[in-house]
């Protein structure tokens, strides 16, 4: 077998200025966030939702970093139901009563990345898919209260993994949190469950790193497959899927959230 690599990827913390930027986008990106929650009812379409948000990002002097990444044509990832992630917007996926879709959204601010996803309900939505989206969140905000400088990146996995577990529900292993800076996806790459055999697990967190933590939860299996689009993840089992999502830096005493109002 071949020997694993353990030495964990190499990450500099940001400078002062860096920071003061990345505020900047992430408090973009929870505006974004804002403003596509208050558009989210019956009847709208997800193309709708993304026009709005690249408004909101280019008037805001930033760029919507998504445009273009791989060749991803929008400025919001938009996933409905049992789609997790990577949902492309369309004229034709239309909002319905009892349906809960993902935003994931980033901007470009001065160079520097912000990156945040919520899963929101559309109308009134089943007790399962209400108790999804509160676990999913405190998933990640039990994740975020693990963090802490001089302590191993594994801290904050485990930590959401128990809490997903602990709740009956299923973490996904195919797609990980990531540093962030002047790119959206930097080493680390953060799991959201424990894997020690994976290097990263054992980076010693430090005040001043940023990196997006963003947990997505499965009401069945963990298991997921990509639609012929190339695209569109979606649960192996067609089960429900939630994905909450914040860029962070690493302070003295713990994690302070950028990507907030
Ligand atoms: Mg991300």
């Amino acid at each position: 077998m071949k020997k694993m690599r353990r030495r964990p990827a190499h990450v500099e913390p940001r400078t002062a200025e860096q920071i003061k930027i990345m505020r900047e986008a992430g408090r973009l990106v929870a505006l974004v966030h804002s403003e596509v929650q208050k558009a989210i009812k019956p009847g709208v379409t997800t193309a709708d939702l993304d026009v709005l948000a690249e408004q909101v990002i280019r008037e805001n002097g930033a760029i919507p970093s998504f445009k273009g990444y791989h060749g991803f044509p929008a400025s919001i990832c938009a996933s409905i139901n049992n789609e997790l992630v990577h949902g492309i917007p369309s004229p034709k996926r239309v909002l319905k009563e009892g349906d809960i879709i993902s935003v994931d959204t980033g901007t470009i601010y001065k160079g520097w990345q912000g990156d945040g996803a919520w899963t929101y309900p559309v109308g009134e939505i089943s007790e399962e898919a209400q108790r999804l989206l509160a676990v999913t969140r405190d998933a990640l905000y039990a994740g975020i209260g693990a963090v802490k400088a001089g302590k191993p990146l594994m801290q904050v996995s485990a930590a959401i993994q128990q809490y997903v577990e602990s709740h009956g529900l299923s973490v996904v292993r195919e797609y990980t949190g990531h540093g962030i800076g002047r790119n959206m996806h930097e080493p680390p790459e953060i799991l959201h469950y424990v894997n020690m055999a994976h290097p990263d697990s054992y980076l010693i967190l430090q005040s001043g790193m940023t990196f997006a933590l963003e947990p997505m939860v499965n009401v069945g299996g963990w298991e997921t497959r990509v639609l012929s689009d190339g695209w569109t993840v979606v649960t192996g089992d067609d089960s429900l899927s939630a994905h909450f999502e914040h860029t962070l830096l690493v302070t003295e005493s713990g994690a302070e959230i950028l990507t907030r109002l």
